[in-house]
């Protein structure tokens, strides 16, 4: 503060009115709330039609929801002069669009305030529209149309993007009309340690043609860019990206793998408490009670859950188990190797240990070995880029689910994906360097 400059206190200036072209003339300023009386600083009496001067006829209120000032909701009524030119005729009111949309309800001030306090401050819809004192679709549809023109349309968000994660999602539990969508992630800045990954992209659907489609609708510049993919197990995203970016790498995602070996002792754990016990697991059954147990990495069990495990396998019985356990560890072990070639080691011995002669009576295993081995090239592609994973995206998918949790809006998916973009899009910084 000992730099400060000080003049005269300003109104118009404090609460960034002179931007938008206007002087304030009056304030009611109270405790809950703010008025400001102002008008357009420059008066234009110019007629458009003939060039004449026109006389000021009178003044039409107009009120417009704007920045709060401090936390009191802050209304502008602007008088908006109405010319009437003597010479022709014409009359008219004076141009309002440096302050405000055409029928807008919030001035741009407003409105920007507004897209910060949600990009930026994660401020919920209901947040903003009290602050605002406007109604919750009036706050909304403001802060979509304002962000999806500065920042979700902005091309550059799709520069130097090297690595994307797709993956599917349900976005709504629903039984008509779509209920998956496909969400594409930028993972550069995790492959490159610059960052968190971000959103890119979400669009309805969740089949090859959908992620396809997607691809197709880029810049080649953005396809020729993409080297490394990261995707699920099943879904035909591999086909997709084999037909329309040939040269990029496709990687099966850790979180998948693990996600399956996990799977596979679940359904094993299952299959053989049926088999001994007769019934589906209940709370006082060792394999019930061991089932969260069983899925901790061996690194992070603690004594007790040790001493579980070791119980659990001292009898035959749940030998099946063991093994499929076993091979749980194994996945997560390769993925936790710091050393990346002993870690490609340790999966392809794995893939092969599993994808060929498992008894038959292990059938869960059998069945994890066969999906390994058919996508054995993209399993171990990961070791050769490692951080392509969706995994670290958590982020993002809490986010998601967050804005799903609040779906009361969201009828529309594309308000949901503006919403989701613009939240979890990486647009913090762009908002914090001085975008408006
Ligand atoms: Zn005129």
């Amino acid at each position: 503060m000992s730099n400060a400059t000080f003049t005269a206190p300003c109104l118009s200036t404090f609460c960034e009115l002179d931007e938008l072209g206007l002087v304030v003339t009056r304030q009611d300023v109270r405790r809950r709330e703010a008025i400001l009386e102002c008008r357009r600083a420059e008066p234009d009496p110019w007629c458009r039609t003939c060039g004449a001067e026109a006389k000021l006829r009178d003044t039409v209120p107009r009120r417009l929801a704007h920045t709060p000032f401090g936390d009191r909701p802050t209304t502008l009524l602007i008088r908006v002069r109405r010319y009437a030119c003597d010479h022709c005729g014409r009359t008219w009111r004076e141009d309002m669009t440096s302050v405000a949309e055409p029928r807008g309800k919030i001035s741009h001030g407003g409105v920007s305030w507004a897209l910060r306090a949600v990009v930026r401050d994660h401020l919920t819809i209901a947040r903003v529209a009290e602050h605002l004192r406007v109604s919750w679709h009036t706050a909304n549809d403001a802060v979509l149309s304002e962000g999806q023109r500065l920042l979700v349309n902005d091309p550059a968000r799709f520069e130097g993007v090297t690595t994307i994660g797709v993956d599917e999602h349900i976005w709504r539990h629903v039984r008509f009309k779509e209920k998956y969508v496909t969400v594409i992630i930028d993972l550069t800045p995790i492959r490159n340690g610059t960052g968190p990954s971000r959103l890119l992209d979400l669009v309805p659907g969740r089949s090859k043609d959908v992620f396809r489609q997607w691809l197709r609708g880029q810049s080649p510049s953005f396809r020729a860019g993409i080297d490394v993919i990261a995707m699920d197990g099943f879904t035909g995203f591999k086909t997709a990206a084999a037909e329309v970016v040939p040269d990029a790498t496709a990687v099966m995602d850790p979180f998948h793998v693990v996600r399956l070996a996990g799977e596979c002792v679940d359904t094993t754990r299952q299959r053989v408490q049926q088999q001994i016990l007769g019934h589906r697991g209940r709370s006082g059954d060792p394999l019930y009670q061991a089932r969260r147990t069983l899925l901790t990495g061996l690194d992070l069990l603690n004594a007790r859950q040790f001493d579980r495990i070791d119980a659990l396998f001292a009898t035959d019985d749940h030998v099946e188990v063991e093994m499929a356990w076993n091979v749980y560890q194994k996945v997560i072990g390769a993925y936790r190797e710091k050393n990346k070639k002993k870690a490609a080691k340790k999966m392809r011995r794995l893939i092969e240990a599993i994808g060929t002669a498992v008894p038959a009576a292990l059938v869960e295993i059998a069945k994890l070995g066969r999906t390994l081995r058919r996508r054995a090239a993209d399993v171990l592609a990961y070791f050769e880029h490692p951080g392509t994973s969706n995994g670290p995206t958590e982020a993002i998918n809490g986010r998601l689910e967050h804005l799903r949790g609040s779906a009361l809006g969201f009828r529309n998916l594309d308000h949901y994906r503006l919403r989701a973009l613009l939240e979890t899009g990486g647009f913090r910084p762009a908002l914090h360097s001085g975008l408006r």
